[in-house]
């Protein structure tokens, strides 16, 4: 009865999945946000599953940081080998 009224008045659980995925990537405009919102105070499996999202994202940053930071420092032993390499051609 309630996740009628829910799916009806806010969203179904399916477009609120696609929409943590969408805000995530920061893709909803104001008012998706507050629809998705609205249905997270209400639906507690959506809830739990948002959770996962966010801790599953937050994970992913930071392997993407890490991966970023090794690529920087290989880019500047890179550029020193060159510089190097310059260097002793002159
Ligand atoms: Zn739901």
């Amino acid at each position: 009865m309630i996740q009628n009224i829910l799916h009806k008045l806010f969203l179904s659980c399916n477009q609120a999945t696609l929409r943590m995925e969408r805000d995530t990537a920061n893709q909803l405009s104001t008012l998706q946000k507050i629809r998705l919102k609205s249905h997270l105070a209400l639906c507690k499996n959506c809830k739990t599953y948002h959770k996962k999202v966010l801790i599953m994202d937050a994970q992913l940053q930071k392997v993407n940081l890490s991966q970023n930071q090794s690529t920087q420092t290989e880019l500047e032993a890179l550029k020193q080998k060159v510089k190097k390499s310059i260097l002793e051609k002159n």
